[in-house]
């Protein structure tokens, strides 16, 4: 069975476009995975804890149909922004080629050391809510936040502003479109029924 996950993309180091463009090629070629939609694209300033500044991101959200479970779908995303040359170096809020999001799988809520969906921050920036209600505005969110997306975003008190960007997702007749990044196939990546009652996530 495939649900729905919302994924926010999120890069401002490099050809952020670029970056943006093949994760979404790279969400969609996994198996089983198929993109279904992408949010309009924003440029937002970095959000920095030190003053140092920071190049500005470009920020989306993009709609997956997936039949992968929570710890498969964040695995996923962290060897797309792995291949991406993602350096975790520790540091909170770094500047990076490209961050992978999970808001939503489905209607699922997961609280776990690693993973919690809804996206912790989801609610609180206005960069991710944005994108977010341009694909899905109806959309009601999961436990503990209970409400549709663009009530969210309504009630969201994050000023930060957000630029329109290109259409860097429209298919360019002149452009290949981009190959994915290279996947490490011995990665197990379980599929999940989301109708039982799972203890092991
Ligand atoms: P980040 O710095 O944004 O890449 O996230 C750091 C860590 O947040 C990841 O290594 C995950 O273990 C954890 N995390 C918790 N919930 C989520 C989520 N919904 N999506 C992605 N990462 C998450």
């Amino acid at each position: 069975m495939t649900q729905d996950a919302y994924i926010a993309i999120g890069s401002n180091l490099g050809d952020r476009a670029a970056y943006l463009r093949q994760a979404v090629r790279s969400l969609d070629a996994a198996g089983g995975n198929n993109v279904t939609a992408c949010s309009p694209v924003y440029e937002t300033e970095a959000l920095v804890l030190d003053d140092a500044p920071q190049p500005p991101y470009l920020n989306a959200v993009v709609r997956l149909s997936t039949m992968l479970s929570p710890t498969s779908l964040l695995m996923l995303c962290h060897e797309i922004e792995l291949a991406a040359g993602r350096i975790r170096d520790g540091r909170r809020w770094a500047p990076r080629t490209l961050d992978l999001d999970i808001l939503l799988l489905g209607s699922l809520s997961v609280s776990t050391p690693v993973l919690t969906i809804p996206h912790r921050e989801l609610v609180n920036r206005r960069f991710v809510l944005k994108p977010l209600s341009d694909i899905a505005p109806d959309l009601l969110l999961p436990d503990p936040i209970n409400k549709a997306v663009a009530d969210a975003l309504a009630d969201c008190a994050d000023s930060h502003d957000l630029r329109p960007y290109d259409n860097i997702f429209a298919a360019n007749p002149s452009e290949p479109a981009p190959a994915p990044f290279p996947r490490n196939e011995a990665t197990p990546f379980d599929t999940f029924d989301f109708n039982a009652r799972h203890d092991i996530l």
